[in-house]
């Protein structure tokens, strides 16, 4: 309950939509409804006039019945139409929304707080949990309300003429309305939340197994893991099997009740009728009325089960975006700084309470326009160095500041503004050399490029592509190599001339003379910037002017 709540609030923008589309499904229903019960008395009264005789003929209107079933006949149709123009706009407004909100919800929190998630399940939220939320408004708001509506002017409509017939109708409706589809959604619950967690299981292996294909195939293993999966999917199966056959069940539930409402409506109408309290031509419009009224609630046991699954989604999806960001976003706008120093007085930083401290009593000055480099160790804590500038992660004690200012005064967006990062991991995204630059500056014209390109050295090999600047690098730049890819990354920093430039280990996994070559072509880059490498090699350090070494968090020289 708490989390549709939420999700009303989340909607709440849309309100007008949503109660459009509300009100035109209602008077879709009502309009097929009235056209029934017009129908059904105006055939029987005609019927009944032509055996009376001439006189009673000509007394018969027939005109006005006429052109009440053609107005509701219309009504319906038109009706009908702009239901779903409206309601399909208001879904896809909702789906923008939600997709926008949660990756704004994701954005702080990456990467420190999600560092625990599969990156398949994150996207698994992302795309079938967002989409399934979505379901809410056209499956479960729509239906559930529309039917109520309809519910409560049908039955009045009824008690006109037969209080008895209205209390049939309104039982009929709301035990295949309501009590069917509550007890099948209780039967379905658990297979339910079976489907959705089997399928984000499913889909986390599916990932996993492109993305290891290599590794899988060269060590046998994918044998084990077709085995595993295959299981996985015969869980899914059984879940939605068990899931078809309780449906199935209420469905044949929903037609029984409908067919004793329609029988019992009727009994009691013909009732009414021999004893003279009902025109003849009453019966048939008490009858087809029924019939039409059932139209209101057939959506109905869907509505349920789909509850259960946007419940579950708006659980999975909830838990993401209650998650505490590791820094917490700045409330007033960042400090404007006049210049670029990082000093550090005894900082110390854990990843998590109970973990041994990854930083112990750091001090340390990076002046600004200098070139530093740390070196030690893997595990010495020289990437959490980088995570603690960022504002990736929090630092518990000591005092650090930037540019003057307490660094708990940023947050990791203020920062980024200040900082450029070529790192081993530098990532390349699945598109063309030109996106990828864009990355660093969307405003970058095709000269400037060009120009990134030559001081990064790889402008003749990108010349030499058939499709230029539009030359696609592949998943993780897969159809580059190593030194290419590394020097994407280093035009990317051209393209950015930020005051901090940060090298994570830019040489790693390039040979020597690679290395020395990029080393040289970065070398032009790095005038004028404050330099932060972190490296275990040799070679990078050989350009900075000062070097610490780091060890088991401690600085050591
Ligand atoms: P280096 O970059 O020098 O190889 P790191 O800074 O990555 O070292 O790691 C320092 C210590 O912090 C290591 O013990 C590592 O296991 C731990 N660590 C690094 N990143 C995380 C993280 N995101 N969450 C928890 N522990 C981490």
């Amino acid at each position: 309950m708490r989390a549709l709540i939420r999700l009303a609030g989340l909607f709440r923008p849309f309100r007008g939509w949503m109660l459009g589309g509300l009100a035109l499904s209602s008077l879709t229903i009502l309009a097929n409804f009235w056209l029934m019960t017009l129908s059904g008395w105006f055939l029987a009264a005609a019927a009944i006039t032509g055996l009376a005789g001439y006189a009673a003929q000509n007394a018969f209107n027939f005109f006005s019945p006429a052109a009440g079933v053609r107005f509701f006949a219309t009504l319906r149709v038109g009706s009908r139409y702009a239901e779903r123009l409206v309601t399909h706009e208001a879904t896809f407004r909702l789906l923008a929304r939600l997709r926008v909100w949660f990756y704004a919800t994701l954005e702080p929190l990456a990467p420190a707080a999600l560092q625990g998630f599969r990156s398949s399940d994150l996207l698994s939220r992302l795309v079938a949990d967002i989409d399934t939320l979505n379901l809410f408004y056209l499956r479960v708001y729509v239906p559930v309300l529309s039917a109520i509506i309809a519910t409560l002017i049908m039955t009045g409509f009824f008690a006109l003429f037969s209080v008895q017939a209205a209390l049939i109708l309104l039982a009929g409706l709301v035990v295949t309305g309501a009590l069917t589809p509550y007890l099948t959604g209780r039967a379905g619950r658990a297979a339910g939340r079976d489907v959705v967690r089997e399928t984000a299981a499913l889909r986390g292996e599916y990932v996993d197994a492109v993305l290891g294909m290599g590794e899988l195939l060269t060590y046998g293993a994918a044998p084990a893991l077709l085995e595993r999966a295959a299981r996985g999917n015969t869980r899914l199966l059984a879940a939605q099997a068990h899931l078809a056959k309780i449906s199935g069940a209420g469905m044949a539930a929903s037609g029984l009740t409908t067919n004793f409402a329609l029988l019992a409506v009727t009994l009691a109408a013909g009732g009414k009728v021999a004893a003279g309290h009902l025109g003849t031509a009453d019966l048939p419009l008490l009858a087809l009325g029924t019939a039409a009224a059932f139209e209101a609630v057939a959506p109905l046991p869907a509505a349920f089960q789909y509850l259960g699954q946007i419940l579950e989604a708006a659980q999975r999806i909830f838990a993401i975006a209650d998650l505490p960001p590791a820094v917490p976003p700045l409330a007033s706008p960042a400090p404007v700084l006049e210049h670029f120093a990082l000093v550090l007085d005894d900082v110390s930083l854990r990843y998590a309470p109970g973990m041994a401290q990854a930083l112990r009593g750091i001090s340390l000055t990076i002046p600004e326009g200098g070139r530093t480099g740390i070196t030690g160790p893997t595990g010495a804590g020289k990437s959490t160095l980088i995570n603690l500038l960022l504002r990736f992660h929090e630092y518990q004690t000591g005092h650090a500041s930037f540019g003057g200012h307490d660094l708990r005064t940023y947050d990791s967006a203020a920062m980024a503004r200040y900082v450029t990062i070529i790192s081993q991991r530098s990532h390349l995204f699945h598109t063309t050399i030109r996106d990828n630059l864009l990355l660093a500056d969307g405003a970058a014209t095709e000269a400037q490029m060009w120009q990134a390109l030559e001081v990064a050295q790889l402008a003749g090999f990108v010349r030499a592509q058939p499709r230029g600047l539009d030359t696609m690098v592949g998943e993780t730049g897969a159809r580059l190599s190593g030194g290419q890819a590394r020097r994407v990354a280093l035009a990317r920093a051209v393209l950015r001339p930020t005051p901090w430039l940060i090298l994570d280990e830019p040489t790693e996994g390039l040979d020597a003379t690679t290395e020395q070559d990029f080393l040289r072509d970065l070398a032009p880059l790095l005038e004028g910037r404050t330099v932060l490498c972190i490296t275990h090699r040799a070679a990078p350090l050989a350009l900075m002017q000062q070097v610490y070494a780091l060890n088991e968090g401690r600085l050591v020289a």
